[in-house]
């Protein structure tokens, strides 16, 4: 018992440090700049930050959530992003013990938070992960007898099932509704997780994404008309266009709502909830 609670704890201060990390990938990554190189500065004032202001977590309350240097306040992003991580890691290890499936899924999931806020700030996947992690996630398969032939599958269909989902929405909508960056990600999760996986992640994005949707119109928050308006853009710096095309692009109800977050949303609830869900599909034999 003794000894969990100290793995526990253990991971989740590696994780709330590998957040640290994800919050420069998150930064720099969509800018183009080195994630290694030059050490973490205020966005506001330019300062260094120094070691001791970096601590995860305790760092933004130590300081009041303000700049040393500047007081620009520093946002809830960051302490949020390491505590998910540090979160997202004891999680894992609750649920799959030490052993290959926390190691792989480990770096998964981390993965998937960088990607879910590079896709709110800037709406795009980066190719940078997700290109990389199609690979790392089949060679991982190989860890598991035969779940090569799955993870193979995963990827043909991810690329495969999003393109038709993106078609259909089409269809309907007159406009895409999701872009390559998606339809990379989707094969990296069918990469890491096998293709049945990706049943459940298109269903489980698709139904959470109407729903946020849905909450945000009731709310009154303002969704965009069918007819995307640029410059009602509300994130001031506007994303270049990437390889992938313009990064433009219209989600649920004309809302320009980013789908990576829902879809990575959806891959961790299949790590945790997918078996049992099958299970219940098939009438609690499996
Ligand atoms: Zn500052």
């Amino acid at each position: 018992m003794g000894v969990e609670i100290a793995i526990g704890v253990g991971l989740f201060v590696l994780g709330s440090l590998l957040g640290s990390f994800l919050n420069v990938v998150i930064w720099r990554l969509p800018r183009d700049e080195s994630i290694v190189a030059p050490r973490s500065r205020c966005p506001a004032c330019g300062a260094l930050i120094r070691w001791y202001d970096n601590i995860p977590i305790a760092s933004f309350f130590v300081l009041g959530r303000k700049c040393r240097g500047c007081k620009a306040p520093i946002s809830w992003r960051y302490p949020l992003v390491e505590f998910a991580a540090g979160l997202l890691l004891v999680l894992l290890y609750l649920h799959f013990g030490l052993g290959a499936y926390l190691y792989v899924y480990g770096p998964f999931v981390l993965a998937l938070l960088a990607i879910t806020f590079i896709d709110v700030d800037h709406r795009i996947i980066p190719n940078e992960i997700s290109l990389p992690g199609i690979l790392v996630g089949f060679a991982c398969s190989f860890l598991w007898p035969g779940f090569w032939k799955e993870s193979l599958l995963g990827i043909l269909l991810g690329g495969g099932l999003l393109f038709l989902l993106s078609w259909g929405y089409s269809l309907l909508r007159g406009r895409e509704g999701m872009g390559m960056g998606d339809v990379k990600l989707l094969a990296m999760m069918g990469a890491f997780l096998g293709w049945r996986s990706l049943l459940f992640i298109a269903l489980f994005a698709s139904v959470q994404g109407v729903l946020v949707a849905l909450v945000m119109w009731l709310a009154g928050v303002e969704l965009k008309p069918p007819l995307p308006e640029e410059d009602e853009e509300e994130e001031p710096p506007a994303p270049e266009p990437g390889p992938d095309g313009p990064p433009e692009k219209v989600g649920f109800f004309g809302a320009a709502i980013p789908f990576g977050p829902f879809l990575s949303l959806a891959a961790v609830e299949y790590l945790f909830f997918g078996a049992a869900f099958f299970r219940l599909l098939s009438g609690g034999q499996v």
